[in-house]
């Protein structure tokens, strides 16, 4: 009996998708081999979640390497910085009131 059926290695089905998404997202299967990674994509909902997982990565790669990056995401990390910024202005002013204070106290004994 040479029949194979998927169900009776669930296991290594999905090793052997996964293992195939790579070169499924880079399209460097035939067309035989990605019409059989879609259609255990389609009857296997974990193996889905492993490719919409790694195409969203990609997809980030992606707009990183464009230099797109998303404008709420750039708003973010602008106010961050700004946050940074602002923290060490008030350590660095207030360094140099402590500063002053000493040395006025200084100045008057
Ligand atoms: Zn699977």
């Amino acid at each position: 009996m040479k029949s194979k059926d998927a169900f009776e290695e669930p296991v290594s089905e999905c090793d052997d998708a996964i293992h195939r998404l790579y070169y499924f997202m880079d399209g460097a299967l035939t067309e035989d081999k990605r019409v059989q990674i879609k259609k255990h994509l389609d009857a296997c909902p974990p193996c889905l979640r492993v490719y919409d997982f790694e195409e969203e990565l990609r997809q980030v790669i992606a707009n990183h390497c464009q230099e797109t990056v998303p404008e709420g995401l750039r708003e973010r990390v602008a106010a961050a910085i700004e946050e940074e910024a602002k923290k060490s202005l008030h350590r660095s002013k207030a360094k140099e009131r402590r500063e002053a204070r000493q040395e006025a106290q200084g100045n008057a004994s």
